[in-house]
């Protein structure tokens, strides 16, 4: 057995599949010793492959989205690529280096184009640079459509765009070597009820393709080619699962309210339109979250303002008159968008990122304001910016937002007289200056997995000071009593959005802290609400009194297993 970071619970046993680029690197590379010839077979391979998506585009969504791959199946032909990838080779260098190095220089060059057609070829080429260094280490595509029997995932990692891709009937789970509990592939494995085990040391030296795979996503265990007594456990241990939560659903109408009569606010975490049918199914008051970036992902270019406005419609039409806090777009950190041309960084966590890309690209930032505006006319909408660290930011995103609005009016739109603004601390400046912010917002939402790999200074997708990543540090609990105080000081309503929101053993301690809507991935709501019927508001506040009062997260973790 191999023990990793619990990212997902459930249970599933299933025949790997393995879609980790360097297994297969290590596992073919070098049988192919010519690499010209290799290069050549894999310009063949990625031009067949794009022939026969071709057709299944045209046939299933018509001539103009077809179009796409011509373009790129000319690229593959075309000498500006072929013939320095030829010559790279030539010099010594082996074909995926070879390919990687020659269309960076040609995105980066199309990126730089005045014209804008131009420049979103550089997206084009991005793709079919994967695709031939897909052909050249031999590893699988992940065409769900084609894929027939349900599979368990194991990779290196799994990009937050593959992982809004899966198919829940297709894949069982998955299980990766890197990444941490709060990283996006997790978040969104939650929010999919995809189990999964991440962060597993020596997976990939473990696991061949074809093997069967046991994986306990609550317990963080991952069983190779199990036996039938280790299967049978498993499996036991699911139908009990499957009938607490049957249980649970008892409770899906009703509010969440300690035993002393205290009542707060459960929402759901949503990443996609389609995920408001479950969000409802387990009690969501509202939506407390939504990540917009992910209608941005897994595509070739931005989608437009209508096609925005329609996502956000039907999540805030959906939720049927229910809040929904929709995050303008938070990408950069483990979110990259290709086509969005953002440079490499070294500290990507630290760097141009969510609101602080979309001030310096109004152009696109507008565009998603003028969305939302007019999705405010379809239910009870906020708007939520993302890393938040100056008072200037938000004074700044606020005007946007107010242009658009102006832009809309004079269009001759018909809008929401005003929509509730909120911002997201999730950075420690921003709760040391919470008072400040406090005066510019209607509320707030503690990104807490932000909060707390900035606070404690752990990078949260690191699983190898994964133990270092601890909600309950006192030093993250104090930022949070800062935040909320200030807030209720001018009348200002606080939420939580990160994980920390809906894990048990920190639900005592937010309560106590005065934490007043609690937003989660859906299958937490009931769990979370059953604990808070248990609880007392009051014993809560001595108890986060207390644990504001010593210096160990160990500490704190005795202090809420002492509470009755
Ligand atoms: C957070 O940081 O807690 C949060 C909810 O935002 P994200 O996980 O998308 O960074
Ligand atoms: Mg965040």
């Amino acid at each position: 057995m191999l023990t990793g970071i619990a990212a997902s619970p459930g249970i599933a046993v299933g025949k790997v599949l393995l879609v980790s680029p360097e297994l297969d690197r290590q596992e073919t590379h070098g049988v192919q010793d010519d690499q010209q010839a290799a290069f050549q077979q894999a310009l063949t391979a990625s031009k067949n492959e794009l022939m026969a998506l071709r057709q299944r585009v045209s046939v299933q969504t018509g001539e103009a989205a077809a179009a796409v791959f011509d373009a790129q199946m000319l690229m593959l032909d075309d000498p500006n690529l072929v013939n320095p990838v030829c010559q790279a080779i030539d010099d010594g260098v082996d074909a995926v280096q070879a390919v990687e190095k020659i269309t960076q220089t040609l995105t980066a060059l199309f990126a730089g184009m005045e014209n804008s057609y131009m420049r979103e070829r550089a997206a084009d080429i991005n793709d079919i640079s994967r695709r031939l260094i897909r052909h050249l280490t031999g590893s699988p595509q992940l065409d769900w459509t084609e894929m027939n029997d349900p599979v368990i995932l194991v990779a290196q990692d799994l990009t937050p765009s593959d992982t809004a891709q899966l198919d829940p009937c297709k894949v069982l789970g998955f299980a990766t070597q890197s990444g941490g509990k709060t990283s996006h592939s997790a978040i969104l494995a939650r929010t999919l009820e995809i189990p999964a085990v991440v962060g597993v040391p020596g997976l990939l030296a473990e696991i061949k393709g074809g093997d069967v795979i046991g994986i306990d996503g609550e317990a963080g265990e991952v069983f190779i080619n199990p036996d039938p007594a280790v299967v049978n456990r498993l499996q036991q241990k699911a139908a009990i699962a499957a009938r607490l939560r049957e249980e649970l659903t008892l409770l899906r109408d009703h509010p969440a309210i300690t035993q002393d009569g205290h009542r707060v606010e459960l929402a759901a975490n949503v990443g996609h339109p389609k995920d408001i049918p479950m969000a409802l199914a387990h009690g969501a008051e509202g939506v407390g979250l939504y990540r917009t970036e992910f209608i941005f992902m897994g595509r070739t270019q931005l989608p437009d303002e209508e096609e925005q406005y329609q996502a956000y419609r039907t999540v805030v039409a959906g939720m049927k008159g229910k809040p929904v806090i929709i995050r303008t777009l938070d990408v950069g950190g483990d979110k990259q968008i290709p086509y969005l041309n953002m440079p490499s960084e070294a500290n990507p966590f630290l760097g141009w990122r969510a609101l602080r890309m979309c001030l310096d690209r109004p152009e696109l930032f507008k565009t998603q304001l003028r969305a939302l505006w007019r999705a405010g006319c379809h239910g009870m909408l906020k708007i939520m910016f993302p890393m938040v660290s100056q008072l200037a930011e938000v004074r700044l995103a606020k005007e946007l937002l107010a242009q658009a609005r102006e832009e809309l009016l004079s269009e001759g739109y018909q809008l929401p007289e005003r929509i509730p603004v909120g911002i997201m601390i999730e950075i420690p400046a921003a709760a040391l200056i919470a008072d400040q912010l406090a005066r510019e917002v209607d509320f707030f939402s503690i990104g807490s997995n932000d909060l707390i790999q900035y606070t404690i200074g752990v990078d949260r997708m690191n699983q190898q000071i994964s133990r270092l990543y601890q909600p309950l540090h006192p030093g993250v609990l104090r930022l949070i009593a800062m935040v909320i105080e200030a807030a209720h000081r001018q009348d200002k309503w606080v939420g939580m959005c990160g994980e920390m929101a809906g894990e048990l053993q920190c639900v005592p301690i937010l309560l106590g802290l005065g934490l007043d809507e609690f937003s989660m991935s859906s299958g937490n709501i009931l769990q979370v609400k059953h604990r808070i019927q248990t609880l007392s508001a009051e014993h809560c506040r001595n108890l986060a009194a207390k644990c504001l009062a010593v210096g160990e997260a160990e500490e704190v973790r005795r202090l809420v297993e002492s509470l009755k």
